[in-house]
């Protein structure tokens, strides 16, 4: 790391072990949450907060009971506890209390010995938890209470096992105590004046300990700010250093010649799609920078292989990268296929390949003896050199963080860029994201698909889906079942899970035919044998995680089964379920849950009821709400703490006022004044993970 520049008089990044309460051992759990030391627990922002500000009467609690809201009541205990043991060795405890109004509800806790000692006969609390009314009146059963002076807004932490909410606060309380009374502010004082934001002191005091609603909306207001003056910051940054002069001018236009090759006819969407690229390249202005979008199983793959065909004719070199091995693999297969017998080569690049393997398709690609070079990210790995790139490609680019995309475009001289995506995002969100870019969009499925039928069943009907699945393999299709178990970073208890239960299918379920497990924790190159013999046909059933999720392509497969459906979202199961559909049979999706809740079954059943892309994004929009929607993993971009890309749109056009003008005047970022944003700058996407 650079040395730093300032002195800046900052939060203390101190480890949390030196904190009251935290041992070793805490300090490990603290950690699970990606909180190391105590400037990263400032920055760790509650979930929601609890707001025990606001009591009402026991009459309006009672009139509202219906609701199954949570409330505060303020009241006085007037009866001494009283304990009643159970059978199995259960004990209850309960009393009354009245409100002001000397209305009164009894209160009920379970197995809690402290409580007798805790509510005293006389003495005044704040109860919050429902209140339920039932035949004997009015109760809560098990509420929070706070005796003391309770008129405030609590912070709510996403916790971990063995370290509650309530711990977690306790520290943060330790750490805004030693907040420098003049410590430095990351934005200059002349923005924060401009904008009307208050100090990051006050800021930090208010976002975990709020006085009141009012100065909670303040401090997120100046921290959501901050947040997207940094993003907007780095994306200006990483846009700055891209920019220059026309890239590679193609001279012909050669995509009616690729279209010939294949077997089937393109849809009009593909052909307009790959000539609206082709045009970009013939320009001659500015490099191409487009965004190709259509849904799974529209045919991107074609589009691209189209347009790096016509580069190659014209002598230009491109690289095409996508997020597995398997896709990878995938695309090189199909696309070698096609485009060797013209001549063109086409280069395999990913990281489990033989380090013999690896040199000798550097050197290729470094000569120029590789035309098209298909990878993973091992693309952008040091060492990777093309003799003249001028035509980059990312596949489901949303799976790419931002600087992996400029690493390896930074590879070529001001390369064309086309990224691919099956996300349906709105133009306005796509502009922030990529900048100024332009939308090719495939809305047209290839002819001949047969539309998918999907089903939603309880476990009671595993037996018969099972069978469906078998006599569909009888007819010489395949087929999938998803688990949604063993992914990184589950813990391996789930792992055996996968497996005895792809062991138990081929015993059971699925006894007789074969049957093949596929998993995030196999190494590369057990994945991709597996996934060759899928596609070659030598096994019937794939048993799998969400690793199929992605791209995966095996048009003889028709049928899927998705077990613990409940456990995906709605855009993930569209994903997932566009494995199949993508050949000349009608196909089918299972999807099994015992899960009765509202959210799940109306989720499972839009599944049921559409198999359109944009129509499911917007249900899942409307279901999660837009910060859930458009996370890292639908944009790539890195992880927001606390500003949300689509509420918070107003802000984002202040601060993207801001970053220009920041820029405008220190385009390295290299004054005093903001040596805190710059810092920050290269925190956020230093942070942004790949992901794989
Ligand atoms: P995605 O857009 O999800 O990446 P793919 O590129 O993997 O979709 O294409 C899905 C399947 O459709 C592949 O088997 C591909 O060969 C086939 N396909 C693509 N275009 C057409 C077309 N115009 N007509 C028929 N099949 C097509
Ligand atoms: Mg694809």
């Amino acid at each position: 790391m650079e040395k730093k520049k300032f002195d800046l008089n900052k939060i203390e990044s101190k480890p949390l072990k030196y904190f009251k309460g935290v041992g070793e051992k805490r300090a490990e759990l603290f950690n699970k949450l990606g909180i190391g030391s105590s400037d990263a627990l400032l920055r760790y922002y509650p979930r929601e907060y609890e707001d025990w500000s606001k009591c009402i009467s026991v009459d309006e609690a009672k009139a509202n009971a219906e609701s199954g809201e949570i409330c505060c009541i303020r009241a006085t205990v007037s009866a001494q506890v009283r304990s009643v043991f159970l059978k199995g060795g259960k004990t209850i405890y309960s009393t009354r209390a009245v409100d002001d109004a000397g209305k009164g509800f009894r209160l009920t806790f379970f197995n809690n010995p402290y409580i007798p000692k805790m509510l005293i006969q006389g003495s005044e609390y704040v109860f919050r938890g429902k209140l339920f009314v039932g035949k004997n009146g009015a109760e809560m059963t098990s509420p929070m209470f706070d005796g003391g002076d309770c008129n405030k807004i609590v912070p709510v932490y996403r916790s971990t096992e063995g370290l509650p909410s309530r711990q977690i606060a306790k520290v943060v309380e330790q750490v805004l105590a030693e907040l420098p009374e003049d410590m430095c502010d990351p934005l200059p004082a002349h923005i924060r004046a401009k904008y009307k934001l208050c100090h990051i002191r006050y800021a930090l005091n208010q976002i975990h300990f709020p006085d009141d609603r009012e100065t909670l909306a303040t401090a997120r207001d100046r921290l959501v700010f901050e947040e997207l003056l940094i993003l907007q910051l780095g994306l200006l940054r990483l846009k700055g250093r891209q920019r220059g002069a026309a890239g590679v001018v193609l001279e012909r236009d050669f995509t009616d010649e690729f279209w010939s090759l294949l077997t089937f006819k393109p849809t009009n969407a593909q052909v307009r799609a790959a000539r609206e690229a082709v045009r970009d390249m013939m320009s001659g202005e500015r490099p191409m920078s487009r965004l190709l979008q259509g849904d799974v199983g529209s045919g991107k793959t074609a589009v691209a292989a189209a347009v790096c065909y016509t580069a190659a004719k014209n002598g230009v070199q491109s690289a095409l990268m996508a997020p597995t091995e398997i896709l990878a693999e995938q695309h090189f297969r199909s696309i070698s296929e096609l485009l060797e017998p013209c001549g063109i080569h086409v280069g395999l690049l990913t990281g489990s390949m033989t380090a013999a393997q690896k040199r000798n398709t550097k050197e290729l690609a470094a000569l120029g003896m590789i035309d098209l070079l298909i990878g993973t990210h091992a693309l952008i790995s040091d060492g990777v050199e093309f003799a003249s790139l001028g035509l980059v490609i990312t596949d489901e680019q949303h799976r790419f963080g931002v600087n992996q995309r400029g690493a390896l475009a930074a590879k070529g001289k001001n390369p064309h860029i086309l990224v691919m995506s099956a996300t349906p995002i709105p133009r306005t969100l796509a502009l922030i994201i990529y900048g100024d870019l332009d939308i090719s969009v495939l809305d047209e499925m290839p002819e001949g698909r047969v539309p998918i039928d999907t089903f939603f069943v309880d476990s009671g009907k595993r037996q018969r889906a099972y069978n469906f699945v078998k006599k569909h393999i009888a007819e010489g299709r395949q087929g999938y079942v998803i688990c949604p178990l063993v992914e990184e970073g589950e813990n391996s208890g789930d792992l055996k899970a996968a497996m005895s239960y792809a062991e138990s299918l081929s015993d059971g379920y699925l006894s007789g035919c074969r049957v093949g497990l596929l998993h995030g924790r196999m190494k590369g190159a057990e994945k991709d044998e597996v996934m060759r013999q899928f596609a070659e046909g030598k096994l019937d059933v794939l048993v799998s995680t969400t690793v199929v999720e992605v791209g995966v392509n095996v048009p003889n497969a028709v049928i899927m089964i998705i077990e613990n459906a409940e456990r995906f979202g709605l855009s993930q199961l569209h994903q997932l379920r566009g494995r199949v559909g993508r050949g000349k049979w009608k196909s089918y999706c299972i999807l099994i849950s015992d899960v009765r809740n509202d959210a799940t079954v109306s989720r499972l059943r839009t599944m049921c009821k559409t198999t359109d892309g944009f129509a499911i994004a917007n249900e899942d929009l409307k279901q999660r709400g837009p910060g859930d929607f458009f996370g890292s993993r639908q944009h790539g971009l890195p992880d927001m703490k606390i500003a949300d890309i689509m509420t918070d749109m107003h802000i984002f056009t202040m601060a993207q006022e801001a970053a220009k003008d920041v820029l405008h005047d220190d385009p390295e970022l290299s004054s005093r004044e903001n040596a805190g944003l710059a810092e920050e700058t290269e925190r956020l996407f230093d942070g942004a993970r790949a992901m794989n």
